[in-house]
């Protein structure tokens, strides 16, 4: 029998990280590319794949967990698109078409957050479960959902970044950085947002300054939103603002306060600390979870 061997690639809008292995022990080989144009980012990706089976012999699958956008259903004209964004040079772009001209194996392609909510039900704190939700607060705002069993697509994907919000503008008068929305929820409450409401990066402000309170509010309204809609059994809480280590107690607390009582639940009632969590895997849920699509499209 052989060994199995996964390459995984978590496709974001700054970085790509792609690596080799079959599981978060067995990093074989990993490797970080700048995002640049679709052609040049992905040229590098098929590079380092290429050198990795000259290693360690054939891939077994790919998975592609990617940012979007995206085309993520197979019988799509579009499957494996880039859909319109704006990020210059990949709206439409065939990245999955891109792999395929040199991997003749299968592979897999989802949004990147539902490759980390994957690869936090495989080896994170999705474990067992079969309803979560995992979102990430960073750059952006994106949430993959686990609904009874399966990642979730519907129509195209979700978008639980894009969500409106209750936005009291006498207490919080900034207009919002989306695009399509103005003050939407990452309009109002990504690390882009606060850099341009507060005029400084998130990581330097301190632990009571007023941004905090807001931001656990926003997030806060987000995920009993969530909680109401899709029901889930935890919420996995990732990104470089959604892991800042002082905001996770409030958030758990003000999002027990506006359900108020109304999910009857124990894990709300009294245990709100195990139904919002930090991510299993760290940082690392993105591969790993491109890992894990490898592994389910073998
Ligand atoms: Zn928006």
């Amino acid at each position: 029998m052989t060994t199995q061997l996964f390459g995984g690639i978590e496709g974001g809008g700054t970085k790509f990280v792609c690596a080799v292995g079959t599981g978060p022990h067995s990093i074989r080989a990993e490797a970080r590319f700048q995002t640049t144009s679709p052609e040049e980012t992905m040229a590098l990706v098929v590079d380092f794949f290429k050198q990795q089976e000259k290693n360690f012999g054939k891939l077994s699958s790919i998975g592609f967990a990617c940012f979007g956008p995206l085309d993520p259903n197979p019988d799509s004209p579009t499957y494996g698109h880039i859909l319109p964004t704006p990020k210059p040079g990949w709206t439409n772009a065939n990245v999955v078409g891109m792999l395929r001209n040199s991997f003749d194996i299968p592979i897999a392609f989802d949004t990147d957050v539902n490759g980390a909510a994957l690869g936090e039900w495989r080896w994170g704190k999705g474990q067992g479960l079969h309803n979560f939700i995992y979102l990430t607060v960073g750059t952006g705002i994106g949430g993959g959902a686990f609904v009874e069993g399966k990642l979730l697509h519907g129509l195209l994907h979700p978008e639980m970044g894009h969500v409106p919000l209750s936005h009291d503008k006498s207490k919080d008068p900034f207009e919002g950085v989306c695009p399509f929305h103005g003050d939407c929820f990452e309009g109002l409450a990504s690390g882009v947002a606060i850099e341009k409401r507060w005029k400084r990066s998130g990581n330097t402000l301190a632990k009571d300054h007023p941004a905090w309170e807001l931001e656990a509010e926003y997030i806060a309204q987000a995920l009993s939103s969530y909680s109401y809609t899709l029901s889930p059994q935890r919420i996995i809480l990732g990104g470089g603002v959604g892991s800042v280590g002082h905001l996770l107690p409030r958030i758990q607390q003000r999002t027990k306060e506006l359900i108020n009582g109304y999910i009857q639940s124990p894990i709300i009632l009294e245990n709100i600390e195990s139904y919002i969590v930090n991510p299993g895997l760290g940082d690392r849920s993105g591969m790993l979870g491109a890992i894990a699509l490898a592994e389910q499209a073998v």
